[in-house]
């Protein structure tokens, strides 16, 4: 399979991030969520989960038997946006950034991380090691998955009243 042509460039989202070196149309696979095919349990291992701590890592869980480590992939550049440009989309245990709109030359590759914690983390230290500030409009603050957590929710808006 063939993609799209993407760059790597600093992003005002965060760091460096991927962008279209050409335009893309809606339904396009841009680049393929690749790297090393591991265990749950090796990934644990590489990536242990320390109290207080969330655990940051290029993981991805294609199913229940099989984590892509995507550490030395140039897909670990693609940014969260709330607001986002691509999508995953996991095909015969391949997972791929779909582009959801149409893209122009230098517009930037992102897709929403939807995270989920792991570990013993609360959920104020949660929110601030995943705050969000990809300047969407539609931005909800946080890399953290909200649709399926009303605590996460409660403590969100909790938060963004003292602030
Ligand atoms: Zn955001």
């Amino acid at each position: 399979m063939s993609f799209p042509a993407v760059v790597v460039k600093a992003s005002k989202i965060h760091g460096k991030g991927l962008f279209a070196k050409s335009a893309i149309k809606p339904g396009t696979p841009v680049i393929e969520y690749d790297g090393e095919r591991i265990t749950p349990a090796e990934a644990r291992r590489r990536y242990p989960e320390l109290p207080g701590k969330p655990r940051e890592s290029y993981l991805l869980a294609v199913d229940s038997k099989t984590t892509i480590d995507g550490g030395k992939s140039r897909v670990r550049f693609a940014n969260h946006s709330c607001d986002p440009s691509c999508e995953l989309l996991v095909y015969k245990k391949r997972v791929f950034l779909i582009a959801l709109k149409p893209l122009k030359s230098g517009d930037e590759i992102t897709y929403d991380y939807n995270l989920v914690i792991h570990g013993d983390v609360d959920v104020p230290t949660a929110l601030a090691a995943t705050a969000c500030n990809c300047g969407a409009k539609t931005c909800r603050r946080t890399m953290l998955r909200l649709a399926d957590d009303p605590a996460a929710k409660r403590a969100l808006k909790a938060a963004s009243r003292s602030t």
